[in-house]
C-alpha cells in the first residue's frame, strides 16, 4: 500500500504548474500569539523547497486551532506565514480566506516559485464536514495536490481527504513520507525484537494501541498511570492513584492475551509515590505491593527502569506512546528522562527508536534528546491511529505508487 510520493514528480511535471500543500502549521503559540515552538513549519520545509526548485506555484493550506467554522481573528495565520517567511528566506504571501475572489487573484498573480499560505482552512465548517462543494472550490485553485500533514491525516476533511477527488497527482510530501515509512515500516516489517514502551495517563486512551501492538510486538513494556488499573485488576492495593474502575477486567485481559501470544508483557515493579498531586508533595519509592493508602503514585521507580532497560537492550526497534510518569512535575519525571536516555543510548548501538505522541515527544525533547532518536513523530493523534492499526482517510485518498 506505498503511497505516490513528491518524489516522482520532476520540474518537468511541476513547472508552472498550480501545487495545492496540505501542511500541517498547528503550532503552539503565546499569550501574545508568538510561536513557542516552529518544529511543525520547519519540518514542511523539504517538501516547499523541493517545488520551488521544481517551478512550482506553492499553494499552501493549514489549520490553526479551533475556530469552530467561523473567522477568529485571534487564529489567523499571520504569525506563521511571517515565520515561514524567515525560514524560507523569501516573502510568503498569505490570503484573507482559504477560498474566493482574494484567493484566486492571489494565485493567479504567482509567478513560478512564490510561496503563498491560504487562510486558516477551518475559518470555513465545511472543511472539517468534508464538504464536496468546499473541496472543488478549493481544489479549483490548483493542479496537483500534495499531502504533507500528517498530523491531520487521520481527519477526513475537505482539505485533507476531499481535494484528492478533483486534484491529480495526489501524492505525499516528504514529511508524510518519512512518518509512514518511519511509524508504518516499524508494525509492518520491523527490525526485531520490537518493543513498545506505553505510558500516559489512562487505559481507555490506549486501548486501541495495546490491543493492536499486541499483534506486533515482542515486548510491551507499560508504565505511567495506567499500571495501577493493571495493579488494581491483580488484586494489589493502589492507594489514591489514577485508576479506571470500569477497566480493571480489560487489564487482565490484556494480561492473558500477552501470555496466549508469547508476548512479554511488563510492569513496573516499584514506583514512586507522592501524598498529593503536586510539585512540592513529599515522595518516596516503595515496591508495587507495598503502596501505601493515601498516597499516588506518580512515576515508575529505580528497578523498573533497570528492569525496563534490560529488557529494551537487545531491541532492535523500539516504539514510544507516553510518559513513564507526571514529568511535568520534576520531582517525577526521572522515569520518563531515563526512557529516553536509554533509547538515546540504544539509537546509537544501531536501534530504530520512534517517538509518538504528544507529551511523549515533548518529555524527549525538554530533555533535550530529540536530535538522538531515528523518528520523532510530528502528529500525535495521527501516530496514536496508526500505531492503532486504523486507516488514516488522509492518506488513503493518496495514489498508489
Ligand atoms: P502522549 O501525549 O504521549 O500520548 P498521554 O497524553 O497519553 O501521552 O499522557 C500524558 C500524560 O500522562 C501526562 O500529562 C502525564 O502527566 C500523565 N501521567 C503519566 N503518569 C501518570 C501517573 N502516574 N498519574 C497521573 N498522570 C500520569
Ligand atoms: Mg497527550
Amino acid at each position: 500500500m506505498a503511497k505516490r510520493s513528491l518524489s516522482s514528480l520532476s520540474s518537468e511535471d511541476l513547472s508552472g504548474k498550480r501545487v495545492l500543500v496540505r501542511v500541517d502549521f498547528n503550532v503552539p503559540v503565546n499569550e501574545q500569539s508568538l510561536i513557542t515552538d516552529d518544529t511543525r513549519i520547519r519540518a514542511a520545509l523539504p517538501t516547499i523547497n523541493d517545488l520551488v526548485s521544481k517551478g512550482a506555484k506553492v499553494i499552501l493550506s493549514a489549520h490553526f486551532g479551533r475556530p469552530k467554522g467561523k473567522v477568529n481573528e485571534s487564529m489567523r495565520l499571520t504569525p506563521v506565514s511571517e515565520r515561514l517567511s524567515q525560514l524560507l528566506g523569501k516573502k510568503v504571501l498569505k490570503t484573507d480566506s482559504c477560498i474566493g475572489d482574494d484567493a484566486q487573484s492571489t494565485v493567479q498573480s504567482m509567478a513560478n516559485g512564490d510561496v503563498v499560505l491560504l487562510e486558516n482552512v477551518r475559518f470555513f465548517s465545511e472543511e472539517e464536514s468534508n464538504d464536496p462543494r468546499f473541496a472543488k472550490k478549493l481544489s479549483s485553485l490548483a493542479d496537483v495536490y500534495v499531502n504533507d500533514a500528517f498530523g491531520a491525516a487521520h481527519r477526513s476533511h475537505a482539505s485533507t481527504e476531499g481535494v484528492t477527488k478533483y486534484l491529480s497527482p495526489s501524492v505525499a510530501g516528504y514529511l508524510m513520507q518519512k512518518e509512514l515509512q518511519y511509524l508504518q515500516g516499524a508494525i509492518d516489517a520491523p527490525k526485531r525484537p520490537l518493543a513498545a514502551i506505553v505510558g500516559g495517563s489512562k487505559v481507555s486512551s490506549k486501548i486501541g494501541v495495546l490491543e493492536s501492538l499486541l499483534d506486533k510486538c515482542d515486548k510491551i513494556l507499560i508504565g505511567g498511570g495506567m499500571i495501577f488499573t493493571f495493579y488494581k485488576a491483580r488484586g494489589l492495593s493502589v492507594g489514591k492513584s489514577l485508576v479506571e474502575e470500569d477497566k480493571l477486567e480489560l487489564a487482565n485481559e490484556l494480561e492473558t492475551k500477552a501470555a496466549e501470544k508469547g508476548v512479554q508483557l511488563l510492569l513496573p515493579s516499584d514506583v514512586v509515590l507522592a501524598d498529593d498531586f503536586s510539585p512540592n508533595s513529599n515522595s518516596k519509592i516503595v515496591d508495587i505491593n507495598s503502596i501505601n493508602e493515601g498516597w499516588m503514585g506518580l512515576d515508575i521507580g529505580p528497578n523498573s527502569v533497570n528492569d525496563f532497560q534490560k529488557a529494551l537492550s537487545d531491541c532492535q526497534t523500539v516504539i514510544w506512546n507516553g510518559p513513564m510518569g507526571v514529568f511535568e512535575f520534576e520531582k517525577f519525571a526521572n522515569g520518563t528522562n531515563a526512557i529516553a536516555t536509554t533509547l538515546a543510548a540504544l539509537s546509537k548501538k544501531g536501534c530504530c527508536t520512534i517517538i509518538g505522541g504528544g507529551d511523549s515527544v515533548a518529555a524527549v525533547e525538554k530533555a533535550g534528546l530529540a536530535d538522538e532518536m531515528s523518528h520523532i513523530s510530528t502528529g500525535g493523534g495521527a501516530s496514536l491511529e496508526l500505531l492503532e492499526g486504523k486507516v488514516l482517510p488522509g492518506v488513503a485518498a493518496l495514489d498508489e505508487e
